[in-house]
């Protein structure tokens, strides 16, 4: 059973109340806690040593990381991140500095961000120390951006570039928050989402949520990432640039679409606020479902629904 399937599975379980104004399926549930003019955004994520870092990753990265995972998420819908709590697992006989490193590597990048980290909990974890947060945000009341509103003919475009992170930044990247909310503002954009899964799994995500769209992507334009050429030339995993473009995930850029009519405007405006982040238009939402690539040479092929999976077959 795929991560997907099995998230399917629960959702029928999960209870809703009148708080409730997007619940499962999104980067982060959007909430109605009271405030005037507000929705609160709630996001929660976990790390587990051997599958997002291992007993060699340095602690200021891993904390560093889980965090931004979660900020990611907040930008994704054009929010502001308020407030963490910390759920640590330590195997016995953990090392404390280790534990200390971890958590200035997260408090660096909640200062940066006026994240308050308000507490949290500490649990034994038999082998294996894993890390979740919750983290709450703020985003003006209907103004969060969902995965669902992608329409016929939408421009779709995407931040920075794709490919390769694995070899460096995923544990540095910078969460696009800035850009996120200002999308949100400036643009409205009409879906958006954080891509951790791969371009081709996580725009899969937005056209099935937005009913069942289907995109054509431009292989010459797709921003593929230096490291992802470089690794395409000389690495031990042989896989062509452009395939890690679209698969390997954990790029944490964001992903979205706006009408066809604002993407001109919008790469110009784009260029003047965030100079030194690439902006990509990659293709545009079609009818036919699925995701296809259109090569000026070999013309129009499906892409391959493989995104990271987590639960492998
Ligand atoms: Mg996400």
């Amino acid at each position: 059973m795929t991560e997907f399937q099995l998230i399917e599975r629960l959702k029928p379980l999960l209870p809703a109340n009148a708080c409730v104004v997007v619940g499962a399926g999104d980067d982060c549930a959007v909430l109605d806690t009271g405030t005037p003019g507000a929705h609160t955004l709630f996001k929660t994520d976990a790390m587990v040593e051997g599958i997002h870092f291992t007993p060699e990753t340095p602690p200021e990265k891993i904390g560093r990381k889980a965090l931004a995972r979660c900020l990611s998420d907040v930008a994704a819908m054009g929010g502001s991140p308020t407030v963490a709590l910390v759920t640590l697992g330590l195997p016995p006989g953990f090392d404390p500095e280790r534990v200390s490193a971890l958590y200035r590597g997260m408090a660096d990048l909640a200062s940066r961000h006026s994240v308050a980290i308000a507490g949290g909990e500490t649990t034994t974890s038999p082998e294996r120390l894993f890390l979740s947060i919750a983290l709450l945000g703020s985003v003006p009341a209907g103004g969060a951006v969902l995965r669902s509103g992608a329409r016929l003919g939408d421009a779709i475009l995407v931040t920075g570039e794709l490919g390769g992170s694995l070899d460096g930044w995923h544990l540095d990247f910078e969460p696009r928050l800035d850009e996120g909310r200002w999308l949100a503002r400036e643009f409205s954009p009409h879906a958006m989402i954080d891509v951790s899964d791969g371009l081709a799994g996580d725009l899969g995500h937005v056209l099935r949520a937005s009913g069942g769209l289907g995109a054509e992507l431009f292989k010459p334009a797709l921003p593929v990432s230096r490291a992802a050429k470089v690794r395409a030339r000389t690495g031990d995993l042989a896989k062509p640039a452009v395939a890690a473009a679209l698969t390997d995930g954990e790029d944490f850029e964001l992903l979205f679409t706006v009408a066809s009519a604002d993407a001109v405007r919008l790469l110009d405006a784009w260029k003047r606020r965030f100079p030194g982040v690439r902006l990509s238009c990659v293709g545009r939402v079609q009818e036919r479902p699925g995701v296809w690539l259109r090569d000026p040479r070999s013309g129009l092929q499906p892409v391959a629904a493989g995104g990271y999976e987590h639960f492998a077959s």
